[in-house]
């Protein structure tokens, strides 16, 4: 079964302007998750879609809150902390993950507002943001990122690394480690993106058990719109799907990953 990827361009993604185009996106996306649960003998309650909306203005995210979205993907800080601010008294039920690098000066925000955070990778920002949870009396669910690709513009921890990572983590009780994220190599041969889930999926067995928190962490966050179906073949609990849903943005790749090249 050897279905090449659709290929990652932005082109192939017309953009949704209204609330019955984005419902048939979703229900595409729904439909296409399904399937390949299906195809890999899993539950289809087993994997979440987690639409991503950076460079989304306000009037569409509320259009995917009538479609009935109630958590958004945003890769920079300050964009999901404006929009969270745009939207918390009029859609309070509106959640925000965060699933891009931070920097330690933005920790304290992503402490206020964030519903999950996906990029955990350092120690230092694991430090930061517990200390800001614990002022605010917050908890928050993270993701550690993984680098799986090997390539220098992916953030993320080396493979190695993450297990000598997450035995420092229960020195930061406000962060409730739920489970591992990566980004694929970015091509169209499914050969180069296979092996990246399969590794953050063998990782996350060996935390299960090897790791202070052994099956508390479970979840997979792998896969967008050009490979969540191959990522839900490998194990992904959670695919991050942004261009499928809401059209192609017009920024590139390389703003929010530096030297991002296809192969
Ligand atoms: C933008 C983004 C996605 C979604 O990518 P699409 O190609 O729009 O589906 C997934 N994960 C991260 C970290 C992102 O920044």
């Amino acid at each position: 079964m050897n279905t090449p990827l659709p290929p990652r361009t932005q082109a192939g993604y017309p953009t949704a302007s209204s609330l019955g185009e984005l419902q048939a996106n979703l229900s595409d996306i729904h439909a296409r998750i399904h399937a390949a649960c299906q195809r890999a003998g899993r539950d289809t309650q087993d994997v979440r879609l987690l639409p991503v909306s950076k460079t989304v203005d306000e009037s569409r995210i509320r259009l995917a809150y009538q479609a009935g979205c109630r958590v958004l993907g945003e890769n920079k800080v300050q964009e999901a902390f404006r929009k969270w601010e745009a939207f918390t008294d009029e859609l309070p039920d509106l959640n925000w993950a965060v699933i891009g690098h931070l920097q330690t000066n933005k920790a304290k925000l992503v402490a206020r507002f964030a519903s999950e955070f996906q990029a955990l990778d350092s120690l230092r920002i694991a430090e930061t943001l517990d200390r800001h949870l614990q002022e605010q009396g917050r908890a928050l669910d993270v993701y550690v990122q993984v680098n799986t690709s090997g390539e220098a513009s992916k953030f993320g921890l080396s493979p190695e690394d993450v297990l000598a990572f997450v035995r420092q983590l229960p020195a930061y009780s406000a962060l409730r480690v739920r489970g591992l994220m990566t980004l694929a190599r970015f091509s169209s041969d499914e050969e180069h993106v296979r092996p990246c889930f399969t590794r953050l999926r063998t990782l996350r067995d060996q935390l299960r058990q090897d790791s202070p928190y052994a099956e508390q962490i479970q979840e997979l966050s792998m896969g967008m719109s050009g490979d969540f179906e191959l990522a839900i073949q490998e194990g992904a609990t959670t695919v991050r799907v942004g261009q499928a849903i809401f059209g192609a943005r017009t920024r590139p790749d390389s703003y929010y990953w530096p030297e991002a090249n296809k192969t």
